[in-house]
């Protein structure tokens, strides 16, 4: 099936009972046992609810896997993920992997024992020279946040594969629609469904995907175990924003490469980053692993207080942390998703106090070029 018709007719069958379109919310924390030696299909609310079960299956479907996990936050999904590894391992990721991801490691599973090293990914180079005995999993996200640096996942995979590394990809920024980790090898994928895949702003949810029966088998333990699963409330509501998630990436995309091109001829902008231009650092394994370069950019202005200055004139635009929203939202990663990040290393990666991250929406391009063309020359 083409991408438009999977989206619209994959994760649920019409209601036998009533025929209803759209899938009830089973609000159920327990199921009625009619026999105590054999539960029906369905048994206890974080065990199982046919509303999530419909997101989770669809997720399987539409990332090319055979299991799919809802939880109730991306960095549930994330966490519950790493919980396949143990105490003694290690793990290689990015060292401008989201910062979420990054407290994770290292405030929490760090804890348990869990090691890791953050590397500059987009060099597998620097992969390899960080792999140690105890080495047990890459985690890949692709392109990072804000700089949409490009990490190769086929090569990551090609060094998984050789030593025996479980391989984990944060597939947030791209959606199955874009980008498909598990066909090039990776083993778990994972999503903040609070950001495309919901895509209007009003819930936050995550989502995991394996192809493997055995990881399938370990992934639902967890799911059980740590209990972070996804209310039917919000598995309906991403449900409903993954129905139109071709029509909106594609006239958000379409949007964002006109910016970005426009932006790099703008006198006031210094830099963009967007994996979508020609001369843009890793383009071309961009494009050799995702069929479209995405809606998120990022650039640069001449200071850090014209970003000020001009995040205080945009109209449109809406200053705020998150992405994937139809509305347009613009962030300033040295205030909000990297203030925790000291300003050395800030900017060592690039991070730098004139940079600006933009996950352009719905509206029309016209109209979002003029708002931003009057909010730069009025920045001072
Ligand atoms: C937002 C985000 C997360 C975390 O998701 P939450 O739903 O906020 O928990 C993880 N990875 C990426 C790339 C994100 O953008």
């Amino acid at each position: 099936m083409e991408w438009e018709t999977k989206l619209i007719h994959s994760g649920y069958d019409i209601d036998k009972h009533t025929g209803a379109v759209s899938i009830p919310i089973y609000n159920a924390s327990t199921y009625r046992q009619d026999s105590l030696d054999k539960p029906g299909a369905y048994f206890y609310g974080r065990y199982g609810n046919p509303t999530r079960e419909a997101l989770e299956g669809m997720m399987a479907v539409l990332e090319s896997g055979s299991h799919g996990f809802a939880f109730a936050s991306g960095m549930a999904a994330i966490s519950s993920a790493l919980c396949l590894l143990a105490a003694g391992q290690h793990i290689i990721a990015a060292r401008d992997i989201y910062g979420g991801t990054y407290r994770a490691l290292t405030g929490l599973f760090s804890r348990f024992g869990l090691e890791h090293t953050f590397v500059d990914m987009t060099d597998i180079g620097a992969v390899k020279a960080a792999v140690r005995e105890n080495t047990s999993a890459l985690f890949i996200e692709t392109p990072s946040n804000p700089l949409m640096r490009v990490t190769d996942i086929r090569a990551c995979i090609r060094l998984a594969k050789e030593l025996g590394l479980l391989t984990i990809a944060d597939n947030t920024f791209m959606t199955p629609y874009l980008q498909r980790p598990l066909e090039l090898g990776v083993d778990v994928v994972v999503h903040s469904a609070t950001k495309f895949l919901g895509g209007h702003s009003d819930t936050i949810a995550g989502v995991a995907v394996v192809k493997d029966e055995g990881l399938a088998g370990r992934m639902l333990e967890i799911q059980r175990s740590f209990g972070a699963v996804l209310n039917p409330q919000d598995c309906w509501l991403v449900l409903r924003g993954i129905r139109t998630l071709k029509v909106r990436m594609d006239a958000q995309q379409k949007s964002a490469g006109q910016l970005a091109a426009w932006l790099r001829g703008h006198p006031r902008v210094g830099r963009v980053y967007y994996p979508g231009l020609d001369d843009f650092p890793g383009n071309e394994i961009h494009f050799s692993q995702s069929s479209g370069p995405g809606c998120v950019l990022s650039f640069t202005l001449e200071s850090g207080s014209a970003v000020r200055s001009f995040m205080e004139n945009v109209r449109l635009p809406v200053p705020a942390v998150s992405l994937g929203g139809i509305e347009t939202i613009l962030s300033y990663p040295a205030r909000m998703s990297h203030a925790s990040m000291p300003k050395e290393l800030r900017d060592e990666l690039g991070i730098s106090d004139s940079l600006v991250r933009m996950s352009v929406g719905l509206e029309a391009l016209a109209d979002l070029q003029e708002d931003l063309d009057r909010a730069m020359k009025q920045a001072c």
